[in-house]
């Protein structure tokens, strides 16, 4: 049985867990839930911590990132698989993801290096003369990480990585389905010589979440995962900084001047599908220039049905499981809605236990949750409009706010895209699931509050503290 960590110790319980794999349903690992006497020791240790964190030298703080990114570099492929074996995604996108995580705790300890405050001169009012003013940003206190299941390391990292550099304590709780990773990380974590208390990873049952998210001790919550348990957190707590990493439902428009069809159909196809469309950006929503509408569909159902299905341990599959047979269903009865009320099925629209197979519509009616929720499968609706302008208003035309990519060689078209879309950001030239670890990543509307990214998120673990020098 997999050890959890309360205060960087490894630790189990009797309520055992055990871990299976989405795609054939075989146990691929176990862990143990914390018990509530344990989960009160972690966040009684990072209360009891939270000065000794603060104190650590910037040095110390980057050591310990640095240690972390070369071990899971070192351990790249056993980590992958581990992904792979709990969450179902195909290994090339686990090892993908590993990468990233290796490279968010290195850019952590970079940024670990940098994260210093400002001075600012207060003589510009007469009756200050003399004084100066020392701005440095200290941890707002404890951090509560609450992760998803789809991407179980990096998004784990997102949290973990910036409390370090900042010198917070964390106490991390991974999704339900996939711990493992997160624990693994524990494993790394405990060969640190960060203090004790300062870091704690346990998996807390769902129906004990809410009490962690009220405790007074973790005035910082950092959520990623579904809309309604992230607004209902928000609601629960709302003396607490929370900051919130929510769905969404991810649209690219191809504008009238886009001359590279094939560039864009291989990318909307790849990314509507990769982590069997699993991923808060993945590709939804497709608006195509009618110029172009006709000789993108052909070409994108044919990216689409190139995508390869099947087992996530062939090098070669793209598409895998969903990371459940519920799941599956859930999408599959999202699809049969929109054909119901006129939507048509350009390709896919079968299930086989808890894969989903790469799925186009168009012609789908406004409303039809296929194209107002987020559908977190592979499916992607593709519409014509008669103008980018038109495009552009569709893409916010959604109660979400996430990314955006637009494909466009215009300057003045991404201008405008960055001026009037309602997202957190925009990706030009590209789809909308990029996502670059250090760059700021976040959504507007419905789809979150704040902003991850290293610095992004050690500016949000933080607050301002001005210190004013008298008599200079
Ligand atoms: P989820 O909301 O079901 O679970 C997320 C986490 O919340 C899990 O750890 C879960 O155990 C925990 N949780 C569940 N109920 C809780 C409660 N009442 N109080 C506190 N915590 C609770 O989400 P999921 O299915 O794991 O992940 C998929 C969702 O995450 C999708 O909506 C996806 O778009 C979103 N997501 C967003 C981003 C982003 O950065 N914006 C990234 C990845 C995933």
């Amino acid at each position: 049985m997999t050890p959890f960590y309360i205060a960087g110790r490894p630790a189990t319980s009797d309520d055992a867990v055990e871990i299976r794999h989405p795609f054939d349903g075989r146990v691929v690992g176990s862990t143990s839930n914390a018990t509530p006497a344990q989960v009160e020791e972690a966040v009684a240790a990072a209360a009891a911590a939270r000065a000794s964190a603060a104190a650590l030298p910037a040095s110390a703080r980057a050591a310990a990132l640095d240690h972390v990114s070369a071990r899971l570099k070192e351990r790249a492929e056993e980590v992958a698989r581990l992904i792979t074996g709990e969450n179902g995604k195909p290994l090339k996108w686990s090892r993908g993801e590993v990468g990233r995580a290796v490279s968010t705790f290195r850019w952590a300890a970079e940024e670990a290096r940098r994260f210093s405050g400002t001075v600012q001169r207060l003589d510009t009012d007469p009756a200050a003369t003399g004084r100066i003013a020392l701005v440095k940003r200290v941890p707002k206190g404890p951090v509560l990480g609450i992760a998803p299941f789809n991407f179980p390391l990096n998004l784990v990292a997102h949290k973990v990585a910036p409390a370090i550099a900042v010198g917070a304590p964390i106490v991390l709780k991974p999704a339900p389905a996939t711990p493992l990773s997160a624990l693994l990380l524990g494993e790394i974590l405990a060969g640190t010589d960060l203090p004790e208390g300062m870091w704690s990873i346990l998996p807390v049952p769902n129906d004990r979440a809410p009490g962690l998210v009220a405790d007074p001790r973790l005035p910082v919550v950092s959520f990623t995962g579904s809309g309604p348990v992230g607004w209902q957190i928000r609601d629960a707590v709302p003396r607490k900084h929370v900051t919130l990493e929510l769905g969404g439902n991810a649209a690219v428009l191809v504008c009238e001047d886009w001359d590279d069809l094939d560039w864009a159909a291989t990318r909307i196809a790849t990314f509507s599908n990769y982590q069997a469309g699993q991923s808060c950006i993945a590709v939804q929503r497709v608006y195509v220039h009618e110029r172009h509408f006709d000789a993108l569909t052909d070409r994108l159902v044919a990216a689409v049905e190139a995508q390869v299905t099947g087992s996530p341990w062939e090098d070669a599959t793209d598409v895998g499981p969903l990371i459940s047979h519920d799941a599956a269903q859930r999408v599959e009865s999202w699809v049969t809605e929109a054909v119901s009320a006129g939507a048509k099925l350009l390709t896919g629209g079968t299930r086989d236990g808890a894969a989903y197979a790469p799925t186009v519509l168009t012609g789908v009616p406004a409303g039809a949750k296929v194209v107002a929720e987020e559908v977190f499968g592979p499916v992607l609706v593709l519409e014509r409009v008669a103008s980018d302008e038109a495009g552009l208003a569709a893409v916010n035309d959604s109660r979400y706010g996430l990314q955006a990519g637009v494909f466009t060689r215009r300057l003045d078209r991404a201008f405008e895209a960055h001026r009037v879309l309602d997202v957190g950001g925009i990706i030009v030239g590209d789809v909308p699931s990029y996502r670059a670890d250090q760059m700021p990543y976040g959504g507007a509307k419905a789809s979150g509050v704040g902003r991850e990214g290293l610095a992004s998120a050690m500016a949000d673990y933080t607050e301002e503290r001005v210190m004013v020098l008298t008599g200079l």
